[in-house]
């Protein structure tokens, strides 16, 4: 089944064209690597994705599950299982970290059809997804990622993904300032969690995180739009020659 479609999408930012004709299909149980150099809208089409009020689409289309995602607002395509984890995950000072992963667990469950969870029953639930992300019990008492370290965010971040359970998961650089520990410990947990009837999209600027998390697709954003798509190996051969290499390849065919 074809979880995400994009077809030629256009969009900009403050009246500059970021995005110029994209296109990609993921399918259930696929993982996609998108790489590409600074600059080229990597992060712009994750924040589209996620509904980002700051970017106007333009052109083309998006279908989410065979529906327009650019109908639901960013807290329905959250429910409707769409997770975007952040380069720079958010702090929220005054929300206890068990809280905030309660109320998004259980708007998902609900848009599920399942019954929200006590909160009893969501420790159950919290204790067995930490120990997938072996994650200290004390981080659920703190507030949201206030004073947690860039690998700490992260494991957050897993945690949420794996309470959550999103049919497409999008993480944005989430390997960028990771030591090789926390590197592992992300790589382990989104492995853990995709399964036949998820998607994950990784964008990442290195070929590291794709020793660990082994990808269907590796594609090469350009100019804001995909210009190259191959196989796993095709990041090597990119962290080898470098994107000018897939530049030239380009024009030699244009
Ligand atoms: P990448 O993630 O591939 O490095 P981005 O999507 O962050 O690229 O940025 C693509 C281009 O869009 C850059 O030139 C960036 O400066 C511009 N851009 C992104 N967001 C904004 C914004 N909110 N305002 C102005 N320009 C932006
Ligand atoms: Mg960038
Ligand atoms: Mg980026």
């Amino acid at each position: 089944a074809v979880i995400l479609a994009v077809r030629d999408l256009t969009a900009s930012v403050e009246g500059t064209q970021i995005l110029k004709g994209l296109n990609l299909e993921v399918k259930a149980g696929e993982i996609h690597a998108i790489m590409g150099p600074n600059g080229s809208g990597k992060s712009t089409f994750s924040k589209i994705l996620a509904g980002h009020p700051d970017y106007e689409i333009t052109g083309g289309e998006i279908l989410f599950q065979g529906q327009n995602l650019l109908d639901l607002e960013p807290e329905e395509r959250a429910r409707a299982g769409i997770f975007l984890a952040f380069q720079y995950p958010l702090e929220i000072p005054g929300v206890s970290n068990l809280d905030f992963l309660r109320v998004a667990c259980n708007a998902r469950r609900k848009h599920l059809g399942l019954d929200e969870l006590d909160g009893f029953d969501f420790d159950d639930l919290v204790q067995e997804k930490l120990d997938v992300v072996k994650m200290n019990p004390s981080f659920l008492s703190r507030s949201v990622n206030e004073g947690f370290s860039g690998g700490e965010k992260k494991r957050n971040e897993i945690l949420q993904m794996a309470l959550l359970e999103p049919k497409l998961a999008i993480l944005d650089e989430t390997d960028s300032g990771l030591d090789i520990d926390a590197l592992k410990i992300v790589s382990h947990g989104v492995n853990q969690l995709t399964h036949a009837d998820n998607a994950t999209i990784l964008i990442t600027h290195y070929q590291r995180l794709l020793d660990y998390i082994v990808p269907d697709f590796v594609h090469v954003m350009e100019g804001g739009r995909i210009v190259t798509t191959g196989p796993k190996e095709l990041a090597l051969e990119l962290e080898s020659r470098g994107y000018t290499w897939v530049q030239e390849a380009e024009a030699a065919t244009a």
